[in-house]
């Protein structure tokens, strides 16, 4: 398959979803062994017992994040080592054997660089490279798998939300949690997503773009949205939820603290009431897939709080300066970009 050999996609009408590329990356690792190095194969179907741990008891885990082309022509990935290390973090969670650092960001390299032909043109979206560990030999006991399977596929999306830097409308779920104390929140887990798809889906049903979780102990601190991490502005203070083991740490929230701190405001990362959001000059999310986005208002219970329709304005200096880094349209100064060569 040639680069130049462009696919039939209109960029301008890409969405968040899944499109079949060229190449995938494949390693194996017995427990107790050591990995494998990996092999680039044709993308396709991936054949696993039934009696697989990941099949049966949900012993997997995924990583996302995004290449894209930047403004002086090269490929780059963002912080890609945040989310090599968060992968070996849920490795130790769910007892798989960890993929070594630079293994990990070899693979996603290569992966990215046999699907070139699928990367946006910049600013058109990105191509998501997802990886996935999971245990792939069989068992029939609720224990470790004896093998394991480390896989690298790719697909070029657009925005996550649709209507891009429109602010959403979002609801705070009084009946649905997503992650407890001393459960696996904290770790990209596959098994923390399957629930939260009806409670999704119904709040998009109502017409909400995602669900707002709250802490499942007082049921008064807000968690995260959906699949990514929020923030409010109130006053100049940019505040987020603090890191408990239930919120998942992300690499764009990490970001986004940075660069508000460098901007001049103050930063706090620590429990944040519903009350206090619901009172915010501004709210917004945060993830690989949802960049930031603006929300517009937030209902909870029978009140609603509305934020405005226009995107605020320290939530629109975040996004300029976070998109303008991860496209080096100003300089990388501090070294998040890496370079897909
Ligand atoms: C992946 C994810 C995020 C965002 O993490 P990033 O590293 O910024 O992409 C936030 N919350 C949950 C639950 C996630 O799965």
């Amino acid at each position: 398959m040639l680069d130049n050999d462009l696919p039939e996609i209109d960029w301008d009408k890409m969405t968040f979803s899944y499109q079949k590329t060229d190449r995938m990356y494949v390693a194996h690792c017995k427990q107790g062994g050591e990995w494998e190095t990996g092999t680039m194969q044709d993308f396709g179907d991936i054949s696993i017992s039934p009696a697989a741990g990941v099949l049966n008891y949900g012993q997997g885990l995924f990583e996302g994040m995004k290449a894209q082309r930047a403004d002086d022509g090269s490929i780059v990935l963002f912080r890609p080592e945040r989310n090599a290390k968060r992968m070996q973090e849920g490795a130790k969670r769910l007892g798989i054997p960890p993929v070594p650092e630079e293994m990990f960001l070899d693979a996603v390299r290569q992966a990215v660089l046999e699907n070139l032909r699928w990367v946006p043109p910049m600013g058109k979206g990105a191509l998501y490279v997802r990886p996935l560990l999971m245990g792939s030999g069989a068992i029939l006991g609720v224990a470790p798998a004896p093998s394991y399977r480390f896989l690298v596929y790719v697909s070029p999306v657009g925005p996550y939300f649709k209507g891009g830097m429109k602010p959403i409308a979002l609801k705070i779920s009084d009946e649905f949690h997503r992650a407890a104390p001393g459960g696996s929140g904290g770790v990209k887990a596959i098994g923390n997503y399957a629930p939260g798809m009806v409670p999704s889906k119904m709040a998009k049903e109502e017409g909400y773009a995602e669900i707002i979780y709250l802490d499942a102990v007082h049921h008064r601190y807000i968690e995260e949205v959906g699949a990514a991490n929020f923030f409010c502005v109130k006053d100049g203070v940019v505040s987020t939820p603090e890191l408990t083991g239930t919120i998942l740490p992300g690499v764009t929230r990490a970001s986004v603290l940075e660069i508000a701190d460098e901007l001049g405001y103050e930063v706090r990362e620590e429990k944040v009431d519903v009350g206090y959001a619901m009172s915010a000059d501004e709210c917004f999310c945060a993830g690989t897939a949802a960049v930031i986005s603006p929300i517009g208002s937030i209902r909870f219970g029978d009140k609603v709080y509305e934020f405005g329709d226009e995107v605020g304005p320290v939530t629109q200096k975040l996004y300029d300066e976070l998109t303008a880094v991860q496209q080096r349209r100003i300089p990388d100064e501090r070294g998040w970009t890496v370079s897909v060569e």
